[in-house]
């Protein structure tokens, strides 16, 4: 094989090599069966027992928590964004949502479609670049949730902490972060996230959920979108993307041989402590745009002086091979992911870059 890039792609990203490895090692035939798990029942005994494992596997690292319930579902992030709104907004009621940039936004709207949105707190005077005050989030008082994107993945920010929501079901769209980091779950009604940044492969959306939440859903929405649906079947109802279920147990596997979740937390605040680093101190000619005490462990957006130089950056990192280090699209700059796949040699190779270039073009 070539030399494997330096991979800093926001979503689909990098995967840890070794899980890469094993499933090239198990794609043609899996724990002998003559087949390939793609090309096996989803309703016998191997390939659920792989389902049940990710399942397990899921709770466990997050210490197994008392009274939920993993889903296994489609549709990404964006379905959740969805389906979030419909199962849990009654008649009078709305979701109060935290707006903090481009995902938030997204869920939000969708909840305004599918039963009522109210704005809970909202950083736009600060254009996204910091996350609100826990203490200036107020969810309405009709509010059937309320709704935070614990980690805007094109602006940059984090939640260092989460709010206390008491009864009210904290609901979360962990897209970008989960994994990434310990937290209590308990203080959460339901979690979700598209495997894509730090679970695995595209194709499976993760619900991590108080089961009291999942039991009933409303019989007036599509079948498919109760949460119930995917609850009472074991996440079975329909074919499942067995593949990626299949590969989110792998990285499952991984991440407990990096020693959990404090395992990771530490190579991650090491990695983006790198980085920040750099960037703090290039005397501005890299410049950190969200707020420092909002700045994302996993996605590290930073500016450059022109878009020129930008641009100049952009191509010379691509010839050393470097990918996926310019900005979204919406808001232009330049972003580093760093999910917890991409290796602190990758981030140390980053900032050796960076400091070359500013010394040829400063
Ligand atoms: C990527 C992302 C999404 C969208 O996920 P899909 O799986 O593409 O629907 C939603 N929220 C956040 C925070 C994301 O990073």
């Amino acid at each position: 094989m070539s030399k494997r890039a330096y991979n800093f792609n926001a979503g689909p990203a990098a995967l840890p090599l070794p899980v890469l490895e094993r499933a090239q090692a198990e794609f043609v035939e899996f724990r002998e069966s003559g087949m390939s798990i793609m090309e096996m029942s989803h309703r016998g005994a191997i390939y659920e027992s792989v389902h049940n494992e990710a399942q397990e596997r899921l709770l466990a690292l997050l210490g197994n928590p008392q009274g939920y319930k993993v889903l296994l579902v489609q549709g990404g992030a964006t379905t959740q964004f969805a389906m979030v709104p419909l199962n849990f907004i009654s008649a009078g009621q709305v979701g109060s949502y935290v707006m903090t940039g481009s995902w938030a936004d997204k869920a939000f709207k969708e909840a305004k479609l599918a039963g009522g949105a109210h704005v809970a707190a909202t950083s736009e005077d600060k254009k996204f670049l910091a996350i609100p005050e826990l203490g200036s989030i107020k969810p309405a008082d009709n509010a059937a949730y309320l709704h935070i994107t614990s980690n805007e993945t094109i602006e940059g920010t984090q939640y260092a902490e989460f709010p206390d929501t008491g009864a009210l079901p904290l609901i979360a769209d962990m897209s970008s972060d989960i994994l990434s980091r310990s937290f209590d779950v308990s203080k959460f009604g339901l979690i979700y996230a598209g495997a894509q940044k730090n679970l695995g492969p595209s194709g499976v959306t993760v619900v991590i959920a108080k089961e009291e939440l999942l039991a009933e859903s409303p019989s007036t929405i599509p079948t498919i979108l109760r949460y119930s649906t995917h609850y009472k079947n074991n996440s079975l109802y329909n074919t499942p993307p067995s593949f990626s279920v299949y590969m989110v147990n792998e990285v499952l596997k991984w991440v407990e041989e990096q020693g959990g979740l404090s395992g990771i937390e530490t190579k991650n605040r090491d990695k983006a402590g790198l980085l920040y680093d750099t960037i703090d101190a290039s005397g501005g000619f890299f410049r950190g745009v969200a707020e420092t005490g909002s700045r994302s462990i996993m996605n590290v957006t930073f500016r450059m002086e022109s878009e020129e130089l930008e641009k100049k950056f952009v191509k010379a990192s691509e010839q050393e091979g470097f990918v996926g280090l310019k900005g979204h699209r919406s808001v232009g700059g330049l972003r580093a992911s760093i999910y917890n796949a991409v290796p602190h040699e990758s981030v140390k190779a980053l900032t050796d870059f960076m400091k070359h270039f500013q010394q040829t073009q400063g």
